[in-house]
């Protein structure tokens, strides 16, 4: 069981942000962006191509750019 993110779009202000699978599930119909609070957010289904890299590390979107953060 590793973690799983997932990242969305801001449809207001086109900022993206990335979330836990699992706090996704648990604010499931109550998702906002965390910058504008607009609730017009979508997925970008970019985990697929994350997986392979869960292992040993995880790659967070932030401000458009991807990040690689260290999980030791
Ligand atoms: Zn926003």
């Amino acid at each position: 069981m590793g973690k799983i993110y997932s990242s969305y779009k801001c449809t207001g202000c086109k900022k993206e942000f990335v979330l836990l699978t699992e706090d996704i599930e648990k604010f499931k119909g109550y998702l906002a962006c965390p910058y504008c609070n607009n609730r017009n957010i979508k997925s970008l289904k970019v985990e697929d191509s994350l997986k392979e890299c869960m292992n040993e590390r995880v790659y967070k979107k932030v401000h458009g750019a991807i990040r690689q953060v260290s999980q030791k």
